[in-house]
Formats: structure tokens, C-alpha cells, sequence
């Protein structure tokens, strides 16, 4: 029995994301997706609101768990027995980012394995920071992210207003 973990933010979850999990959990006996709950960096959504939306995604996926955790990912994946931990790829950056990671777990354990996928091409794009961003803005999210994402999106950024210190205004307000 072969059981994944797949970890990340999920701030929001968005489309890159789902391709992944779908593409492993065909892989593998069960996918865990980990949602990373300890606040190191400001998040838009609260864990409840992310692991919500995550479960919402995965409902009628029978391999499809989904759970919180904080600490070390590889310390969790050996805490619930999973064996290899999922990650995805989008551009070189990202290569050069999971291959130092994959490094630092290896010397951690032994016993977690580091598996990458590649992003889908119509996903290359896609981070839940520039999904952030563009909601901030007023632009059009539809084909980012689930409705499920988008409604809450809105309702959080309504709330926040201009006060909002979680979304920089950099790449695509100019
Ligand atoms: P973190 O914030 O912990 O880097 P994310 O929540 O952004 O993680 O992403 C979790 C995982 O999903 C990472 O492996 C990341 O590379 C992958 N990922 C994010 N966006 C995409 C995408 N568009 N296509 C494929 N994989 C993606």
C-alpha cells in the first residue's frame, strides 16, 4: 500500500494544484494532501478556510485525504507512513527550489522519497500568489480556481478592503 503526501500552502488552492493531485492520486494507494498550518508567512486564508476548500475539491475522490500539519513535512509523512511526498513543477526556478529541498529532506530521512510532476502546460502560470493578486485587483479568476475559491476570495478581499498587507501590489497592477 503506497500513500503520498502532498504539501503546500493551498492559499488558495488552485487549478496547477488539482492537476497534480488527481494526476498522483492515480499513482498511488492514498494522497494525503497536507495543508501547512503553522503561520511562518502571512497567509490570506485561515487553515480551517484552506483545508475546507481543499476537502470541498476532493470530496468524491475515495484515495483523497486531506489534513492539517506545522513542523517538518518529512516528519509528518513519517508520522502517517507515507513514503513519498509529491511536488510539482512549473518552471526552472521551481526545479532549482525542489531539487536543494529534496536534498535537505534526504538528509533528514532516508525513508521519504521526493516524486515531481510536471505541470500541466495551461497551468504553468499559475501560483495561488498571482491568484491572490489578480482577485486583489477585481480581475477575472474563473479559470484559475474553483468557484468554491473564487466565492470565498471575494468575500475575504471585500472585507479586507484597501487595508490589505497580505497581497503586494507588484507584478500586475502596473
Ligand atoms: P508552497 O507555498 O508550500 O510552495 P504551494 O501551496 O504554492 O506551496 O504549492 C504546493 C505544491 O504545488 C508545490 O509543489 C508547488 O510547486 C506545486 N504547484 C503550485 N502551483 C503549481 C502549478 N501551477 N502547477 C503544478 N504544480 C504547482
Amino acid at each position: 500500500m503506497l500513500k503520498a503526501v502532498f504539501p503546500g500552502s493551498f492559499d488558495p488552492i488552485h487549478n496547477g494544484h488539482i492537476d497534480i493531485a488527481n494526476r498522483a492520486a492515480k499513482l498511488v494507494d492514498e494522497l494525503v494532501i497536507a495543508v501547512f498550518d503553522k503561520p511562518l508567512k502571512n497567509f490570506l486564508l485561515s487553515p480551517e478556510e484552506r483545508i475546507s476548500l481543499v476537502k470541498g475539491v476532493f470530496k468524491d475522490n475515495p484515495k483523497v485525504t486531506v489534513c492539517g500539519y506545522s513542523g517538518l513535512t518529512v516528519n509528518f509523512c513519517e508520522l502517517i507512513g507515507a513514503k513519498v511526498m509529491i511536488r510539482g513543477l512549473r518552471v526552472f526556478s521551481d526545479f532549482e527550489f525542489e531539487f536543494r529541498m529534496a536534498l535537505a529532506n534526504h538528509r533528514l530521512t532516508q525513508n521519504v522519497e521526493m516524486m515531481a510532476l510536471i505541470t500541466s502546460e495551461e497551468h504553468t502560470f499559475l501560483s495561488s500568489s498571482t491568484v491572490r493578486e489578480i482577485a486583489s485587483l477585481g480581475g477575472d479568476i474563473s479559470t484559475m480556481v474553483p468557484k468554491s475559491v473564487e466565492e470565498i476570495l471575494k468575500k475575504k478581499l471585500s472585507n479586507l478592503g484597501d487595508n490589505n498587507p497580505i497581497v503586494p501590489g507588484h507584478t500586475l497592477r502596473d
